[in-house]
């Protein structure tokens, strides 16, 4: 088949595909646990659902502008003002299906082919790719062993005369850490000098533990909106735990909205009202889910961490937000286990019926990534079951209910 090669260079999700293998292996009666999933268990704002349903109810339903309904854009305008401390106006905005959507139109009207695009390990796995479909180039910082945070330095020296945009997730998916305010500040001053887009993907940023806060980078810009380089992403996916909803949005330059919503006319038309009317339930009612949803992953945190104590050879950074862990298994990696995080990954779904995903897909190799965002009798049921299935001592048998485990990799 005669396929283009941007297309087939495109790496499939590999957190998608591990949902897919979950799936079907519950469907068959196996008794998976799913740590791998980024998306918490928790219901749909009631405020969300009345509104959405009211929309559908009305019957019209309809194409509505691209960039998005006017009611949700000024929920979103009013987030922006309370949260990041600044104004903006409905052009500065503009709602798509999705984050992901959000990044895919913002990489797409930042660069050319040949443009680099900075994106610092542990990285987004869609990062990347997104970066590889508009044919620009993605330059991977990776921080020093053990660490998180790369040297400013490093980032400084990455920069090129191709360089477009730096990405900055934060609370960081995969590893829940967050990037302190100097790296930040220096950061701004970094982009702002040179002329480098900031894109600041902060889908997580409410989801943070322990009094602790993610500054957002516009707080060290002193440049008006219009002439900023810092674009901010946002969404109800993860803010809601509204997944399934797919509303994301930009705050952005006029100029680069526009051009953004020209993209979005000629791909989706526009995201649908009654998704939107839903974002714009859940932004304008009662806030409190927030701080439920964000108590309820500090308490999956704590219990993934004292399980993970016993753990003797790994080593792991308490996530400071997200729902995720980034345990470094480089210990546990033998030719008689696993070489690499992708055969570790691979053992532990077979052996034990637990999904984590490989460290690998987010630049963090000999890492697994746990989700902490389902249940605790998961978490607590899943770390137990890797460890059995880790541990040389560990019985080479156990019971799943009638489901025996076999560890025979001794
Ligand atoms: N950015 C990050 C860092 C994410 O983890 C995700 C979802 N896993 C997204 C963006 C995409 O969010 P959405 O579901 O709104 O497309």
């Amino acid at each position: 088949m005669n396929l283009s090669q941007v297309a087939c260079s495109i790496a499939e999700s590999p957190t998608l595909r591990l949902n897919e293998e979950a799936r079907l292996l519950r469907e068959r009666g196996e008794p998976v646990i799913h740590l791998g999933i980024g998306e918490p268990k928790n219901k749909t704002p009631i405020s969300a659902i009345l509104s959405s349903a009211a929309k559908l109810s009305s019957g019209d339903v309809k194409y509505v502008p691209t960039d998005g309904i006017p009611s949700l854009k000024k929920a979103i305008i009013r987030y922006t003002e309370e949260n990041y401390d600044k104004v903006v106006e409905p052009w500065n905005v503009i709602v798509s299906e999705g984050a992901k959507q959000s990044l895919f139109n913002i990489i797409f009207t930042l660069c050319n082919p040949q443009d680099e695009v900075i994106v610092l390990a542990p990285y987004w796995v869609s990062y990347p790719e997104i970066i590889k479909m508009v044919g620009a180039v993605p330059v991977i910082i990776t921080p020093e062993n053990g660490t998180f945070l790369p040297a400013f330095e490093e980032v400084e020296r990455a920069v090129t005369s191709y360089t477009k945009a730096l990405i900055i997730n934060s609370p960081n998916n995969p590893s829940g850490f967050i990037y302190p305010e100097d790296f930040l500040s220096k950061l701004v001053g970094l982009c702002e000098k040179k002329g480098i887009y900031l894109i600041c993907d902060d889908i997580y940023h409410k989801l943070v533990f322990d009094g602790k806060y993610a500054t957002p980078a516009y707080r060290f810009s002193t440049v008006d909106i219009e002439n900023s380089k810092i674009i901010v992403v946002n969404g109800v996916a993860k803010l809601y735990g509204m997944t399934g909803f797919r509303i994301g949005w930009v705050i952005a330059p006029r100029k680069m909205v526009e051009v953004m919503t020209n993209v979005q006319s000629q791909t989706t038309t526009c995201v649908s009202p009654v998704m939107q009317s839903a974002a714009e339930g859940a932004l304008t009612g009662m806030q409190s889910i927030v701080e439920t949803l964000r108590l309820t992953m500090q308490n999956n945190r704590d219990v993934l961490m004292q399980e993970l104590q016993s753990f003797s050879d790994i080593r792991v950074t308490k996530p400071q937000g997200t729902f995720y862990a980034l345990p470094d298994f480089r210990a546990y990696l033998r030719p008689s286990v696993a070489k690499n995080s992708i055969d570790l990954s691979n053992f532990l779904l077979k052996k034990a019926l637990v999904v984590t995903v490989p460290g690998s897909e987010f630049g963090m190799e000999g890492h697994l990534r746990i989700s902490f965002a389902g249940k605790v009798k998961d978490v607590t049921e899943g770390i137990e079951r890797m460890k059995w299935a880790l541990d040389p001592n560990a019985p080479s048998e156990i019971y799943i209910g009638d489901r025996k485990l076999v560890r025979d990799w001794l």
